[in-house]
C-alpha cells in the first residue's frame, strides 16, 4: 500500500473519550426531569441526531432540550454542562502531534455539533492544530452517508488510497473502505499508533 498523504481521524471515543452522563448528571440539578430522564432526552436521540445533522440551528435545540427536560436556566449555562462531557485520550493526541511533526496534513472528520466544537475548541487546544475540519452540522450530513466522505475528499483535494482515516465505528469505517480509503478500525490506541506509524512511517 502507498504512503497515505493525509492522516483523517474521527473525534469521539479516538481522541476524546465523552460522558454524556456527567452532562445529564450536572444538567438534573437545574431542570425538571431526572438525570436518567435527561441522558434519554439527549444521548444518541433523534433530538440529537437531528441537531449534528444541522437540521436544528443551536437556539432551536436549546429551546427544544429546554421545553423536554425542564431546564431553568439560560443558553451560556446549558452550553456548559451540555459540551463538558470530554476526557483527551493521551495517546492519541500525541499521535496526532507526531503526524504534524513529521509534516502530514490531518483532518477532524466527525458526527457533531456546534456546542460541542465551541467548547472542545477552548478546551482542548490540540483540536486547533488540523489542517483541516469536516464536521456534520456544517456539512448536513452524517457518517455513514456518502456525501459527506465527498467532503472529505473535496477538502483535503486526495482519494482513495491516498487517505489514511480512524474511526470506532465499523459501519463509518467500512464506506471509508468502500470508498477505497487506507483505514483502522479503532479499538485500542496501542494497535491503532501501530498501524498508523507502520502506514505513514514516521
Ligand atoms: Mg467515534
Amino acid at each position: 500500500m502507498n504512503r497515505p498523504k493525509a492522516v483523517v481521524f474521527d473525534l469521539g471515543k479516538v481522541l476524546l473519550d465523552f460522558d454524556y452522563g456527567r452532562a445529564a448528571r450536572h444538567l438534573a440539578a437545574h431542570s425538571t426531569a431526572s438525570d436518567l430522564e435527561i441522558r434519554a432526552a439527549l444521548d444518541q436521540s433523534p433530538l440529537l441526531h437531528e441537531y449534528e445533522t444541522g437540521l436544528l440551528s443551536t437556539k432551536d435545540f436549546f429551546a427544544e432540550a429546554v421545553s423536554r427536560i425542564g431546564f431553568k436556566g439560560d443558553l451560556p449555562t446549558f452550553a456548559r454542562f451540555f459540551a463538558d462531557i470530554f476526557t483527551p485520550i493521551d495517546d492519541m493526541i500525541a499521535l496526532h502531534g507526531e503526524l504534524r511533526q513529521a509534516g502530514v496534513p490531518t483532518f477532524i472528520f466527525s458526527n457533531t455539533n456546534e456546542l460541542a466544537i465551541a467548547h472542545i475548541r477552548r478546551a482542548h487546544g490540540f483540536f486547533n492544530n488540523f489542517t483541516g475540519y469536516v464536521l456534520s452540522y456544517e456539512e448536513t450530513a452524517m457518517k455513514p452517508t456518502p456525501r459527506i466522505y465527498e467532503a472529505v475528499e473535496k477538502m483535503t483535494w486526495l482519494k482513495g488510497p491516498e487517505l489514511l482515516y480512524i474511526d470506532d465505528r465499523l459501519e463509518n469505517i467500512e464506506e471509508g473502505r468502500r470508498r477505497g480509503w487506507q483505514t483502522v478500525h479503532h479499538e485500542n490506541s496501542t494497535a491503532t499508533i501501530s498501524a498508523v506509524r507502520q502506514a505513514v512511517s514516521v
